[in-house]
């Protein structure tokens, strides 16, 4: 069982797909729970939740450390004014998840560009090497 979920993980177009279900069903659930649940906010969509770091270590490794729209290095020892931003692949604001399988690496460009859009995400599997540093 852990094998398929490594397999699964890698394969972030499959997550998007599955995490857009998934929403459709949050969606529904915070219009019927309305403000008696604190987990939701006003307009019916999971409040955030601090990502605990070992999500962010998991996402970074699966990613390659690697911005997942424009494959920028975002490297922790050679970059280090590089910001990893962890972003909701389908938006909280859109029904998204705080799920391990609803984040996804980019830059802080990228995030910065992206906002609360929901876009399609590269269906390329993140590099295992880099064939050249810089
Ligand atoms: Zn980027």
């Amino acid at each position: 069982m852990e094998e398929v979920f490594h397999i699964v993980f890698r394969d972030v177009s499959l997550l998007a797909r599955f995490n857009a279900i998934v929403a459709n069903y949050i969606s529904d659930f915070g219009e019927d729970t309305g403000n008696e649940d604190e987990r939701f906010t006003t307009r019916g969509t999971l409040r955030r939740v601090a990502v605990p770091s070992y999500v962010h270590d998991a996402i970074y490794f699966r990613d390659g450390g690697e911005c997942r729209t424009c494959k920028k290095p975002i490297d922790r020892v050679l970059s280090p004014e590089a910001r990893e931003r962890y972003d909701h692949i389908v938006p909280l604001a859109h029904g998204g998840a705080n799920d391990i399988t609803n984040i996804q690496l980019l830059c802080e460009a990228c995030n910065a560009a992206k906002s609360a859009r929901s876009e399609t995400v590269s269906g390329l599997y993140p590099r295992v090497y880099r064939l050249s540093i810089g």
